[in-house]
């Protein structure tokens, strides 16, 4: 189960740890080359998404996790996908 931000709903975090899967080795935080990631104050947790805005998206720490435990959520506008206008019809 993914752990929710703890942010609020109004405030996009692109970075989601899953606490079973997490065992707190903080691979994540020193791959991070932005420093988005915190340690956790406590030992075994899963860190903490610091500076959310700053997130580049580009998937590093969730490639360093050997336990799959993060998930990357990426932005609603990035999840666009485009596709030729030809292929919508002759409608528009
Ligand atoms: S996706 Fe990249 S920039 Fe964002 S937290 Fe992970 S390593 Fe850092
Ligand atoms: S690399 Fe994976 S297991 Fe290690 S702290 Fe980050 S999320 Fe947890």
């Amino acid at each position: 189960m993914y752990r929710e931000s703890g942010y609020g709903a109004d405030f996009f975090v692109p970075i989601q740890y899953d606490e079973k899967k997490c065992i707190g080795c903080n691979l994540c935080v020193d791959i991070c080359q932005v420093d988005v990631l915190l340690p956790s104050e406590r030992k075994g947790e899963n860190p903490i998404v610091a500076f959310p805005g700053e997130c580049w998206y580009c998937g590093s720490c969730v490639m360093a996790c050997k336990t799959d435990a993060i998930r990357l959520v990426h932005p609603l506008m990035n999840q666009v996908r485009w596709v030729e206008k030809d292929s919508l019809g002759s409608s528009l």
